[in-house]
């Protein structure tokens, strides 16, 4: 083990591969050492379940960046370093190989993990996830046409993969236990609006159901045998129903975690020389005075900017408005803030196929604000009610719902 002083990164995903990078972008000269798991170098998930599965794109062409980087910025990329502990008490982490890393800061960037099915059949082969590059493979050699697709989880993922499974000229049903889609991220109202374009689609939808077993022959899965009592013959399986922050290494050194990592609003945990960023950490809001832990794109590349800054003693907060964007048909969606956390939503009708959805919290504040339809239609509207989200504004109703009244100038009135 050197004794050179070192950045350690656990985890060479979004998060971890984008924090190398800024450490050195901040004039960081020393080592740094991305750990990553998965035998492939850091590459970036949101097209998996797009343009992976469109075949438009492979997963080699979903790298952050190519092999000469890694040389260039003095990274030691490892890419199949299992981190089996860390030692706060040495200040290293401890691989599966028996090797130890030294560190002066460590960063956890392990993201999480897919929720798996657990019902009897979970087991049998076609029954699949949707998180890493090798899932994507597996996934697409099922999606050929003609072929019956059951995804589990009404959620993003399941949704996309419906989507892009659609287009791939298969039948598919999803099948999702709550009354209704995308129960902790939007509003019923927007829920809805996609939902009925899946079914326009001829996705069969159907809530309030579970899987109660997965019906096999041959080792394969062939059905799902739902909770209602009906059967439904399939020739594959995906289950979309959520992710679990990878905690374990954490939780074994002592560190805090309360739904993901516990950090401070500037990412660091409570030992002081280990932060923690990225899907893997829960993480106290400034403008929504609550801890959340967010799974998305923009929050892995603005915590790793922040964190590298961190690790290097600038002490800054983070306070970012969370931003989600998802593709389904030739739809876009856009969110910005936390509309889950509105009580009222106004409906802005842009034109016959985009509306924004405004979502508003009980003191009439803007908390949310979700873009459905053609990106060019709804990402203007979508930035700006990011930036009356940041300035907590309290905004008439009446105004978002009327597309004659611009919001730019209500942006400006509310910096007056
Ligand atoms: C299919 C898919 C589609 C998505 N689409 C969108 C989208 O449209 N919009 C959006 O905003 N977000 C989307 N996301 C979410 C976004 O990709 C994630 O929020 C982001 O990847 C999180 O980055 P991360 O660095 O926190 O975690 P990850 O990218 O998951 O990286 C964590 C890495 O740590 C590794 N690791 C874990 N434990 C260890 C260990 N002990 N030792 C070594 N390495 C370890 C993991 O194997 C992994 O490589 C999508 C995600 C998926 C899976």
């Amino acid at each position: 083990m050197s004794n050179r002083p070192a950045m350690v990164i656990i985890g060479a995903g979004q998060s971890g591969a984008r924090a190398a990078h800024a450490l050195r972008d901040n004039g960081w000269e020393g080592a740094i050492t991305l750990l990553g798991n998965e035998g492939v170098a850091p590459y970036d998930r949101p097209p998996l379940s797009k343009a992976v599965l469109l075949g438009q794109k492979t997963t080699a062409q979903c790298a952050l960046y190519d092999e000469a980087f890694y040389r260039e910025q003095r990274i030691d990329l490892r890419i199949d370093a299992n981190v089996q502990q860390i030692d706060r008490a040495a200040r290293a982490v401890v691989l599966r190989d028996g090797h130890r890393v030294g560190y002066q800061r460590l960063l956890i960037a392990t993201g999480a993990a897919p929720r798996r099915l657990t019902v009897p059949g979970a087991t049998l082969e076609g029954v699949h996830v949707l998180r890493t590059a090798a899932d994507a493979l597996n996934v697409l050699d099922e999606l050929s046409p003609g072929r019956k697709i059951a995804i589990v989880g009404a959620g993003f993922i399941g949704l996309e993969i419906a989507a892009t499974a659609i287009a791939r000229g298969c039948e598919v049903i999803v099948i999702e236990a709550a009354a209704r889609a995308l129960m902790r991220a939007v509003p019923e109202i927007v829920a809805a609006y996609l939902v009925e374009r899946h079914r326009q689609m001829g996705v069969d939808v159907r809530f309030a159901v579970q899987v109660d077993r997965i019906i096999g022959s041959a080792k394969r899965a062939t059905g799902v045998k739902l909770s209602d009592g009906t059967s439904i013959a399939c020739d594959c399986v995906i289950a979309g129903i959520g992710v679990k922050p990878r905690t374990e290494l954490a939780e074994a050194a002592g560190i805090d975690v309360a739904d993901g990592i516990a950090v401070d609003d500037t990412l660091r945990t409570n030992d002081p020389h280990i932060f923690a960023a990225g899907d893997v950490c829960s993480f106290p809001h400034r403008l929504f005075r609550r801890r959340m832990r967010l799974e998305c794109w923009k929050n892995a590349e603005d915590h790793a900017r922040i964190v590298a800054r961190n690790m290097l003693d600038r002490g800054e907060t983070y306070s970012e408005v969370p931003w989600f964007w998802s593709d389904q048909y030739d739809m876009t969606i856009q969110i910005a803030g936390m509309p889950g956390f509105g009580v009222t939503t106004a409906v802005r009708e842009i034109s016959a196929t985009s509306r924004v959805f405004f979502a508003l919290d009980r003191d009439g504040v803007l908390v949310g604000a979700s873009g459905v339809g053609q990106v060019s239609e709804i990402a203007r509207d979508v930035r700006i009610a990011q930036e009356l989200i940041a300035r907590r504004a309290c905004i008439d109703p009446t105004l978002l719902s009327d597309r004659s009244v611009k919001l730019k100038p209500l942006l400006a009135a509310e910096a007056l």
